[in-house]
């Protein structure tokens, strides 16, 4: 967990993400933010790119704490909203090593 302006972030520390908190945030669906149970809708935060390609580095969040992401870490990203989502590791010849999430029912 790190603080950012005072809030606890769940999968990031300093800013930057923990790949171990973003597994656990992807095998038991808890909140990347707030560590909490998610629910349907679940939002993913990502740049215009990863909103184009579908596929995010970020954990999935709740709507509110999605918002609380974007004010702490960067104000420009967008907001995805879907009811589920696939977890993608990466392959051995990808060279972006960080597993993806790619929402599958856009909302
Ligand atoms: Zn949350």
């Amino acid at each position: 967990m790190s603080r950012v302006d005072g809030t606890v972030l769940f999968a990031w520390d300093d800013g930057a993400l923990v790949k171990a908190k973003v597994t656990q945030c992807a095998l038991s669906r808890v909140c990347g933010a707030c560590g909490g149970s998610l629910a349907r809708p679940v939002a993913f935060v990502g740049t215009a790119e990863e909103v184009g390609r579908n596929a995010f580095h970020a954990p999935p969040l709740h709507e509110a704490c999605a918002a609380d992401v974007r004010r702490l870490l960067d104000p420009s990203w967008e907001t995805v909203l879907t009811g589920g989502f696939e977890f993608v590791r990466p392959a051995k010849h990808d060279e972006d090593k960080r597993p993806t999430f790619e929402p599958n029912s856009l909302l």
